[in-house]
């Protein structure tokens, strides 16, 4: 186990239930790295050809770049814990937004009695690209005297959007496919210095093979330097001796990046404070929280990691978090759904001896014949 880098050793732990092998994109990446060194896997061994003249498809990095700017970013946050751990305010201070304001605040102060998920969209714009926010929260959960089954909202809203990812797959025209699918969860922790509660580590457990799981302690602030260090090392300990799997920072490329980045991901689960009110520090507006006795400062990383948190999500890592839900926790989905019908189908099959494949004229139908004929043909039946 130690020759494995912590992300494969995540993965490989303890395989979901599917049969779908995410270690296979690693294995992937390797393979095209090594491609990549040693010239086009047909040519292997052979140094690439440096042209004389100019062709122009050194271009192609600015075309795609120009595309993706064009069509701009999409990206789902959920954000999970019980009601006043400071979840709304949280979002405000990562997107520098009112998103939610006087006008129209958190969804904790409109909606309460049971666990309801609430979706909140966005469109940001920075330096010309636009980013598509959607903010899921999920007000009233944990807040009940009983809690049996409060996950539950939270997990049919997940496989939901992977549903109709899924049927968007399956349509004939894909031209137009948003994606809605759930790429990261913030998972709110009670800052009260003695560890999970049975409800943090049963949501974690229910929900790890469905989506990338971020845990942070709330409200920061209350807890002193070593308080929170004692705090964070319980929490871990308790995710791996309950075999949660929390979402790993990939190692990026660059060496110097990663040296950067790794004294920021050391400081997983992040501890953050979050605020709505500008403060006059040193002659400069900031974000802050003012106190009779100081200021807790949001984005200064002695006060607190909300700034790890967000270079991490925002700056470095959101396109993991996509790839990751992608290629992992979808195709678990997709595994798990098309095998279903691929199991009925085939029960069907056995019965008529044969399976035809019809063409509908009804777009419905058309899409479920479609999928069935996509599954079987997949698993070879
Ligand atoms: P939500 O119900 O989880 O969305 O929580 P809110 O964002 O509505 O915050 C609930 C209360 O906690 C508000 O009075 C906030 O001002 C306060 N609050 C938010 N973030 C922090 C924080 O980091 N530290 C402290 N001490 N209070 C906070």
């Amino acid at each position: 186990m130690e020759s494995l880098s912590k992300r494969e050793a995540f993965f490989k732990n303890e395989p979901p239930t599917a049969k779908f092998d995410p270690t296979t994109r690693d294995k992937l990446d390797h393979k095209m790295d090594k491609e990549k060194e040693n010239g086009h896997p047909e040519t292997s061994g052979k140094a690439p050809k440096e042209l004389d003249g100019y062709v122009g498809f050194a271009n192609l990095p600015n075309q795609v770049y120009r595309k993706s700017v064009k069509r701009g970013f999409e990206f789902t946050l959920m954000v999970v814990g019980q009601s006043g751990l400071g979840k709304s305010t949280l979002i405000n201070t990562l997107f520098l937004t009112d998103l939610y304001s006087a006008d129209y605040p958190g969804p904790s102060y409109r909606i309460k009695k049971t666990v309801q998920v609430e979706t909140t969209q966005v469109l940001l714009k920075e330096g010309g690209v636009q980013l598509r926010l959607t903010v899921v929260d999920t007000p009233g959960f944990g807040d009940a005297v009983d809690n049996s089954n409060c996950w539950q909202p939270v997990t049919d809203y997940i496989d939901s959007k992977y549903e109709e990812y899924l049927n968007a797959e399956s349509r004939v025209n894909r031209k137009t496919m948003p994606d809605n699918r759930v790429h990261c969860c913030l998972y709110f922790i009670t800052p009260s210095g003695h560890g999970l509660k049975p409800l943090d580590v049963e949501f974690m457990k229910r929900l790890h093979d469905k989506v990338n799981i971020i845990p942070m302690i709330a409200k920061a602030d209350t807890m002193t330097p070593d308080e929170c260090r004692e705090f964070k090392k319980t929490i871990l300990n308790e995710i791996a001796q309950h075999k949660i799997k929390i979402y790993e920072f990939p190692e990026c490329d660059d060496e110097e990046e990663n040296k950067l980045q790794k004294k920021l991901k050391d400081r997983v689960p992040f501890a953050v404070v979050g605020s709505n009110t500008l403060v006059s520090v040193g002659g400069k507006t900031v974000r802050a929280r003012q106190y009779p006795w100081g200021i807790v400062e949001v984005e200064n990383l002695e006060h607190n990691d909300f700034l790890a948190l967000r270079n991490m999500l925002v700056r470095t890592h959101l396109h993991d978090l996509k790839d990751v839900t992608n290629n992992v926790h979808y195709e678990n989905y997709r595994y798990n759904k098309l095998a279903s019908v691929a199991t009925k189908g085939k029960e069907k099959a056995v019965g008529s001896k044969e399976l035809n494949l019809e063409t509908a004229e009804d777009e419905d139908s058309g899409e479920k014949y479609y999928s069935v004929f996509f599954s079987l043909h997949k698993y070879g039946i």
